[in-house]
């Protein structure tokens, strides 16, 4: 590890929810943001498996493994953990501890009206016997990104509404712990006194990329999704499936618009002038069918993965399982002292600093 926990370079915080492996959606979305970024900052990238408990809490094998092939997705896809490090939810205290502070700051219906809580309660068919852990995950989530008090967070759009549940909880801490005048602005915080800078998200190239249902998020709960660890032959049979839209309608020939399979091409293919030439001909029906625009768009996603698929063959079995725990272990204990220190200096600010605490863990 390069960094030091009290390192000067600004800090990235992100992460996943082990509810299944890595999607294309997650790519474009935020990772590869993150693998942009490893050098310009102190990343920490969160396996959020405890978030994974508020809708599987009968499933903690199946939470296990999600974790394990999560860190191989990751590991695969570049982000190197000799740069950034990779933080396990579970095992780092202060951000249970946190929770309570936050959620004691945030009101309760404010939690209740998030907009991507409701969009997943419907999504995920959660009716209304969700546990009482789900909603909280939200404002976990303030303390999953303020215990690294980072400048970042790298997301899609789906995430938006939670970062700004963030940004006012730490905006309401520096006001009511660190006297932080209510007027100063977002990016002063932090040199007004205050503990916690006002993140911000910083959202990928395609905020939110469609499933191959051409309709929903892609998402790992959906059964629409192309996974970075796909073969070539399951994308092929993927891509092939989706259905154009309406593009074929007679009376609205190549329609570019609302066929999912172009959204993928200006996602995919580098060379944008090809794209617009797909296009330009398939709007002209210039003899260019579905067929030939899904076979460009397969080439592409194959021609991203297989360097994915290259370094996740290297991890396969116990073997990778184990390198994969000793990272797991080494990033945890590097993000134990960082959210530590945060825990300790946001409860001297509440006046709560009535012992010093250490804590060690390998
Ligand atoms: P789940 O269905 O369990 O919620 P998910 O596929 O939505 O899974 P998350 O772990 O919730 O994945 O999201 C991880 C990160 O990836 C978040 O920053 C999220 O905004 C981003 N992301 C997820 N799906 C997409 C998508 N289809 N397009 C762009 N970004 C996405
Ligand atoms: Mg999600």
């Amino acid at each position: 590890m390069s960094d030091s926990p009290t390192s000067h370079r600004p800090r990235i915080l992100t992460g996943d929810t082990p509810t299944g492996r890595l999607h294309l959606g997650h790519y474009v979305g935020s990772l590869e943001n993150r693998i942009e970024l490893q050098d310009k900052y102190d990343c920490y990238f969160l396996l959020a498996n405890m978030h994974a408990f508020t809708t599987r809490a009968d499933a903690p094998q199946d939470i296990r493994t999600d974790t394990i092939e999560i860190v191989k997705d990751w590991l695969a896809v570049g982000i190197d953990p000799d740069r950034s490090t990779i933080v396990l939810q579970t095992e780092v205290p202060a951000i249970a501890e946190l929770t309570w502070y936050f959620a004691m700051l945030l009101p309760f219906n404010r939690v209740m009206r998030n907009p991507t809580l409701k969009t997943e309660i419907e999504a995920k068919d959660l009716g209304d016997t969700y546990s009482f852990g789900f909603p909280m995950y939200a404002v976990g989530q303030c303390a999953d990104i303020l215990a690294f008090r980072p400048e970042l967070v790298p997301v899609g759009v789906d995430q938006v509404a939670h970062i700004e549940m963030c940004r006012e909880a730490a905006r309401r801490f520096d006001q009511f712990y660190c006297n932080v005048n209510p007027k100063t602005e977002d990016d002063d915080y932090a040199s007004a006194g205050g503990l916690f800078p006002v993140p911000k998200a910083l959202v990928g190239r395609i905020g939110r990329l469609v499933g191959t249902d051409g309709d929903n998020k892609m998402s790992k709960s959906l059964n629409n999704a192309i996974f970075l660890s796909d073969t070539a032959k399951q994308v092929k049979k993927k891509i092939g499936a989706m259905y154009p839209g309406q593009s074929r309608n007679p009376d609205d020939p190549g329609n570019v618009e609302i066929n999912p399979v172009f959204g993928y091409a200006d996602a995919f293919i580098k060379d944008a002038a090809a794209v617009d030439e797909l296009k330009d001909r398939y709007r002209r029906g210039d003899n260019l069918g579905d067929g030939h625009v899904k076979a460009a768009v397969i080439e592409a996603v194959n021609e991203l993965l297989e360097p994915m698929r290259q370094r996740r063959a290297a991890l396969e079995g116990k073997d990778g399982d184990e390198r994969v725990i000793e990272v797991i272990r080494t990033g945890t204990a590097k993000a134990n002292l960082v959210a530590e220190e945060t825990l300790h200096l946001a409860k001297q600010a509440m006046g709560l600093d009535f012992g010093a605490r250490n804590l060690a863990w390998r």
